[in-house]
């Protein structure tokens, strides 16, 4: 077979990861955005399908209302800024212990802003069942289906199927 080429701005994604035995076959690969690519490593690590799952229920928990998302970000940002100005004021006067928890409360934070923003990239817009046929039909090991089941508007249960 010959090797597949992305275009400039796209890349190649594998579905079942490479690590887990995923070929560069027809079938198992995506060409998707490089943004988006990155947005999905982010949240996504190239892990394996039911790992995806379990992302994904623990992401939709926070991620699912657009509107609580924005506000989530804002204070992340904001949470973010404070801890950077306390660290900038206070850094001669702070204990080691002290940085050190402001170091990590920062990383945190920092890590949840990435996902955030690597969430808006891949799924901002789209509603669940949008997400899920991207999802579907571009990211995860084909031989996988994520589905939902919409139990009452706010109780969404998360499942990989075969
Ligand atoms: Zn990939």
């Amino acid at each position: 077979m010959r090797r597949k080429k992305s275009p400039p701005g796209f890349n190649i994604h594998h579905r079942k990861p490479r690590r887990f035995g995923g070929q560069t076959t027809e079938e198992n690969i995506s060409v998707v955005r490089r943004v988006e690519h990155k947005a999905w490593n982010i949240l996504f690590d190239n892990l394996p399908a039911h790992d995806v799952v379990r992302l994904f229920r623990e992401y939709w928990e926070i991620f699912g209302n657009e509107s609580r998302v924005t506000h989530e970000i804002r204070q992340i940002g904001l949470s973010v800024l404070g801890e950077m100005e306390n660290f900038q004021k206070y850094k001669d006067l702070l204990s080691e212990a002290e940085l050190n928890r402001i170091k990590r409360t920062l990383s945190t934070e920092r890590s949840k802003l990435r996902k955030s923003r690597a969430w808006g990239v891949l799924f901002s817009g789209l509603s669940l069942e949008q997400i899920l046929v991207k999802i579907n039909g571009v990211w995860i090991d084909p031989d996988y289906k994520l589905v939902a089941e919409v139990t009452q508007a706010t109780n969404v249960k998360l499942e990989a199927r075969f």
